[in-house]
């Protein structure tokens, strides 16, 4: 390469829309767990890019799915199909073991995953009309939820720096405390459809608490609302099952959408919802809702070879065993107040002089010069979401730098 790190980055920022802020390096090449940067320097990834590198950088068997298929058949429109979209459904719909009826469709992303499910309960509110005997429009959200950022997810999540710049929003969402308590007072009639996350991820790694989803499933079938999962962080095999809504009710419930992204293709674009059941599959008919590369056979594709290499290779049970390894090791460190981990998804708290103090993105920074990709999702709070392929003792080599990291970490911050 020609140009330096430093001045790509200038070039970036010369050309490329600002909305993701000054990115911290040029990555050039990705291997397992490590990638490397344009000036040759190599890091061990405990990001994943954000929960997506489920199985790692160029892993043999994905680039050869994803090669074989771009010199075969990469893109046909949604006026056509292919083996491979209809494989990938078959492969959906056995792994979160929905039942008979249940249907796939594929997006491209998280949000557009949202988006149909967004679409998909104002169809549900007006097939089953509200007490007043109109429509349902009403949504119901939880605080701090993260379902995206095009306007109808965006109208979901909570945080308020990212809405309101863009209000108007799509209407009759209501955002409410992730309570029992609260769940029992605003769910109703009026209301057609609860979307949340089994796992919040991008609010720090927060599990709904114990009998949550359980109550909200009786509560929505009371009512006649749809429960909705966004499980496109929690999703994969991430938490070491599939699907974490799994671990948080009865068994043989299920809710009635599951939207998913991040970690299904492996690194190439691809997101899907699935709609549990007959009735709720038949809510979005032809020409309500579409999308021009949703499914395609290359993304199709790239999400199979992901899927058959997590099962192959038991990354469940991976993440399971490294994610608990990792976050006891943790848990040990005088630095670290509080390990919240779901598989190899954690989020871990830092203990911080004030609650102000903006030490975590310090630490991410120092953890980035001692050769450790990891990321802040607060002041505080530390996001880690490897490849789900990552050993024991590439998670010891991090444990055992950080508490090195953090104190660098507290020096830049005392010196600026
Ligand atoms: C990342 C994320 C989204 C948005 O996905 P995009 O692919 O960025 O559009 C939605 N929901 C959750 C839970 C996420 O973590």
């Amino acid at each position: 390469m020609s140009e330096s790190q430093n001045e790509l980055l200038q070039d970036y920022k010369d050309n490329l829309l600002g909305v993701f802020g000054d990115p911290a390096l040029v990555l050039t090449e990705g291997q397992g767990v490590y990638v490397t940067d344009a000036n040759g320097k190599k890091y061990l990834d405990l990001l994943g890019g954000i929960a997506v590198n489920s199985i790692g950088y160029a892993h043999p068997d994905w680039v050869a799915a994803v090669s074989e298929q771009a010199g075969k058949l990469a893109h046909i429109s949604n006026l056509f199909t292919s083996p491979q979209g209809i494989s990938l459904a078959h492969q959906l719909l056995e792994l979160t073991d929905a039942p008979e009826g249940s249907h796939v469709f594929f997006a491209n992303s998280g949000s557009e995953a949202n988006e149909a499910a967004f679409k998909l309960a104002r169809r549900h509110g007006a097939a089953h009309l509200g007490p007043d005997g109109a429509p349902r429009t009403r949504v119901l959200a939880l605080e701090n939820a993260f379902h995206g950022r095009t306007m109808g997810s965006l109208a979901l999540t909570a945080k308020d720096a990212y809405r309101a710049p863009f209000e108007p929003l799509p209407g009759g969402v209501t955002h409410i405390p992730a309570t029992i308590e609260a769940l029992e007072k605003e769910l109703d009639g009026t209301v057609s459809a609860l979307i949340v996350e089994p796992v919040q991820g991008e609010s720090g790694v927060h599990a709904l608490p114990e009998g949550f989803l359980a109550r909200a499933r009786e509560l929505t079938r009371e009512h006649g609302a749809l429960l909705i999962v966004d499980e496109v962080q929690s999703g994969i095999g991430r938490t070491g099952q599939w699907l974490a809504t799994t671990a948080q009710l009865p068994e043989g419930e299920f809710p009635d959408a599951i939207t998913l992204a991040k970690g299904l293709g492996g690194g190439f674009p691809i997101g899907a919802m699935i709609t549990v059941g007959s009735d709720v599959s038949s809510l979005l008919t032809a020409g309500q809702h579409g999308t021009t590369f949703g499914g395609n056979p290359l993304a199709t594709a790239a999400a199979s070879a992901t899927l058959d290499v997590i099962k192959n290779e038991g990354l469940l049970g991976n993440a399971d065993v490294v994610g608990a390894h990792l976050a006891a090791a943790l848990k040990d460190l005088t630095e670290v107040r509080e390990v919240r981990q779901h598989g190899l998804l954690i989020g871990i708290d830092l203990v911080q002089d004030s609650p102000e103090q903006a030490l975590a993105p310090a630490v991410v920074t120092a953890a980035r010069e001692a050769g450790f990709i990891i990321n802040a999702t607060g002041p505080g709070t530390v996001r880690l979401a490897p490849p789900l392929i990552i050993t024991a003792q590439e998670t010891d080599s991090f444990v055992a730098a950080l508490p090195g990291i953090i104190s660098d970490a507290r020096t830049a911050l005392a010196g600026s």
